[in-house]
């Protein structure tokens, strides 16, 4: 049976042709994971992720060459684009010319000119935005959120998450620049139905970009996001959403048709339910894969530890693969083993601890090795007996 959803009353931002926000149906989007500075595999899979149905097509640029690419991919397709900038925020100016968005992330903003105030940075990030026509994105993530909201708010991380993104909404309203979106993103399902309610209530008004970071391989990472995506778009949160998978190349439109199908689903009253215990026992996370992968053996790497831990699949274990040094050393600081790729080697880490840096030949047996020792240590609970 269809279900009623009364969606929140947000405000309407413009992103090039497109609207999110204000009432327009739930916008989908996905991101390139190519170097960006490979134009033509860039602008191939960016084609490949428009043609599966995605309404914006995320970039990450890093450098000043990334943006020179940036305006030849601009220039071969009709695609949409949204860009991620990363901690070098003064991009944004070389960035916005050919873009129809920009996301930031508040937790970024500290790592370039210290000195300088964050509030001083975002006004020039909005300044930018309103010379260029481009809408924005405050894109707060809760394993990289600001170090002061970080220290205040001490093992509530959402409450850090949710106050980070209340204050750069207010500081961007301050500027009297109004048109932005909001993402709170987490790869722990619970944190980001929890984050985008608190936030949702606190600023109805304001679009919010829905997201599960690192939500990892199909079929898990799917399950995941649908979870946490059913629950929000059910209490009508929710203008745009990214499904976040770890997928090769040509399937990378699987994005956009896994987060069509969710909205599909939830519209039509298709609910899965959710056991109490359906997050216990084995849990993999892994990066979606950007421009910024170090090697591109890391996709292989995150599928075949998937494969050699099926046998943990019963214990209360996390582990975290990312595919570069922007995000990977902090996301993988919460998982129990964590795994982060260089370009010729992999740092394996039990929780915060560096193991060691190891070749990617070499690396998925450590890995089975340091598994088997959290397994035997008290931290990875049985949860429930094997067949
Ligand atoms: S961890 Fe690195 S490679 Fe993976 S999605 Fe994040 S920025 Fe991109």
């Amino acid at each position: 049976m269809a279900l009623k959803i009364r969606r929140k009353p947000t405000r309407a931002v413009r992103v090039g042709p497109i609207q999110i926000g204000g009432g327009a149906p739930i916008a989908v989007q996905s991101m390139a994971a190519t170097r960006t500075q490979d134009v033509d595999a860039t602008v191939r899979q960016v084609n490949l992720i428009a043609e599966a149905g995605a309404d914006l097509v995320r970039i990450a640029v890093d450098s000043k060459k990334d943006v020179d690419a940036l305006a030849e991919v601009r220039a071969r397709t009709t695609a949409t684009l949204s860009v991620d900038l990363q901690e070098n925020y003064r991009l944004v100016a070389l960035v916005a010319p050919h873009v129809d968005k920009v996301r930031y992330n508040p937790g970024h903003l500290h790592h370039h000119e210290r000195e300088k105030a964050v509030r001083d940075k975002v006004a020039f990030i909005a300044e930018q935005a309103v010379r260029h026509n481009v809408a924005l994105r405050v894109g707060v993530n809760c394993g990289s959120v600001d170090p002061e909201k970080t220290a205040k708010f001490g093992a509530d991380d959402v409450g850090a998450m949710v106050e980070s993104a209340l204050e750069h909404a207010q500081m961007l309203d301050d500027l009297g620049f109004t048109r932005y979106v909001v993402s709170l993103k987490d790869s722990a399902w619970r944190k980001v139905v929890e984050g985008n309610r608190r936030f949702a209530a606190a600023r109805p008004d304001v679009p919010l970009h829905l997201g599960v970071t690192e939500a990892g391989i199909p079929p898990e990472g799917v399950i995941k996001t649908r979870i946490a995506f059913e629950q929000l778009l059910a209490e009508g949160i929710g203008d745009t959403i990214r499904v976040s998978l770890t997928l090769p190349f040509e399937q990378k439109g699987e994005e956009v048709r896994a987060g069509r199908q969710i909205i599909e689903d939830v519209y039509a009253g298709r609910f899965r339910s959710v056991p109490e215990a359906f997050d216990r026992g084995l849990n993999i996370i892994s990066c979606p894969s950007c421009s910024r992968v170090e090697n591109e053996a890391f996709v292989d790497l995150a599928h075949d530890v998937k494969r050699m831990a099926a046998y943990a699949k019963d214990h209360d274990v996390t582990i975290a693969v990312m595919g570069c040094r922007v995000n990977g050393p902090g996301e993988t600081d919460a998982a129990d083993i964590g795994l982060w790729c260089g370009p010729t080697g992999v740092n394996l880490k039990r929780g915060p601890e560096l193991v060691g840096h190891f070749p990617y030949d070499v690396v998925l047996e450590r890995t089975k090795q340091l598994l088997d020792e959290v397994i035997a240590s008290s931290g990875a609970a049985r949860v429930r007996a094997g067949p």
